[in-house]
């Protein structure tokens, strides 16, 4: 049940990109409730990089100053999940999982997405670890080591040369991928990138690390880490279920926007990795606080023709 309060704004999702719009939102006096089921998705990793002046702050750490530098200017902060969302008069009303629902004017969309991983045996147990898809989280962290790309669409070779920059032992294994266009081969081979046909049956690991890539004909090639391409798929049942769709992307799909986060449903924003699925921690930060200016300023205009109305219809003026 509701307890009466409509708040301005119910984001969503707190990780990067729903806390940095609850803190601006906030520091503008909105009443802002944070919906957060707390699985953000770099959560598997040890740290998180490119993010300026918290340089490989762990990912955990870096929500948990989000959440109190958001409490201290006031948003309320739920650890819930938000199961349903539909329009009441001119707000929404989301039911969380915890039984209670809430009220607000606008609603910010900041759920992330989904990485959906190659179904291969022992992907998932080094996932965010040394099983690997951005050279820019954690490129640094496995320079110079031995690099296995696992070749699952065209543009696995643009990973390899992602990764060559970083280490001059790298190999494509193209296991489910198109073959490599006559000007890619020229590419790998003149950077002496390997390249390994054949299906990939599993990765091995050896107390706790990751050893080896193991071919379907038994064959086994050493590596320290492999580059994998997720799809990449937004968490947007909630958006559907106000009739919204998502917009297909060759890696994936993503909730389309406008350039301050507004999508085509009336009252409805999104940030972050649901809305950009390259976002990284700093861009879905910086997405957030774009979405929560935008939000911010189509409350004004409410607010103000409303107090326009106010005036106009008192008798003394
Ligand atoms: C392994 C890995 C490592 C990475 N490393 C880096 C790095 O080093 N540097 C970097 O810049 N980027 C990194 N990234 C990318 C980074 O994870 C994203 O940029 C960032 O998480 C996007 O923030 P977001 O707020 O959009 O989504 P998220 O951080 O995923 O947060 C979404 C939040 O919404 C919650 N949520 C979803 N649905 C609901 C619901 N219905 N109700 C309530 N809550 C809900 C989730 O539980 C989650 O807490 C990495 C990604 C991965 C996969």
């Amino acid at each position: 049940m509701t307890n009466g309060l409509t708040h301005d704004v119910a984001i969503i999702g707190g990780g990067a990109a729903g806390l940095s719009a609850a803190v601006a939102l906030a520091r503008s006096l909105r009443s802002v409730v944070v919906v957060d089921a707390g699985e953000p998705r770099n959560a598997p990793a040890a740290d998180a990089h490119n993010v300026l002046a918290r340089e490989g702050t762990p990912p955990l750490q870096l929500l948990a100053d989000g959440r109190r530098e958001a409490e201290d200017y006031g948003a309320d902060i739920r650890h819930d999940s938000a199961l349903a969302v539909r329009r009441h008069g001119d707000a929404f009303e989301v039911d969380l999982a915890g039984g209670t629902t809430i009220r607000a004017r606008r609603l910010l969309l900041a759920t992330g997405l989904v990485d959906e991983l190659p179904e291969i045996p022992g992907v998932r147990d080094f996932w965010g670890k040394t099983v690997l898809h951005c050279a820019y989280c954690h490129g640094w962290e496995v320079r110079g080591q031995r690099i296995g790309v696992l070749g699952t669409s065209p543009l696995s070779v643009h990973q390899a040369l992602l990764f060559r920059q970083l280490s001059d032992d790298v190999t494509l294994f193209v296991h489910t991928m198109p073959d490599p266009g006559e000007e890619e081969w020229e590419q790998l081979a003149a950077l002496d990138v390997r390249v390994v046909r054949g299906v990939v049956r599993r990765l091995r690991g050896e107390d706790g690390a990751l050893r080896a890539v193991v071919l379907e004909d038994g064959q086994e090639l050493l590596v320290d880490a492999v580059t994998v391409a997720p799809r990449f798929v937004a968490r947007a049942d909630l958006y559907e279920q106000l009739g919204g769709t998502l917009t297909d992307h060759p890696h994936g799909a993503f909730i389309t926007t406008e350039p301050m986060g507004r999508t085509e449903i009336a009252g409805v924003w999104a940030a972050g990795n649901v809305s950009d699925l390259s976002a990284m921690v700093a861009v879905a930060a910086g997405a957030g606080v774009m979405a929560a200016a935008a939000i911010n300023a189509d409350l004004v205009a409410e607010d103000a023709a409303a107090a326009v109305r106010a005036r106009q219809a008192s008798p003394v003026r």
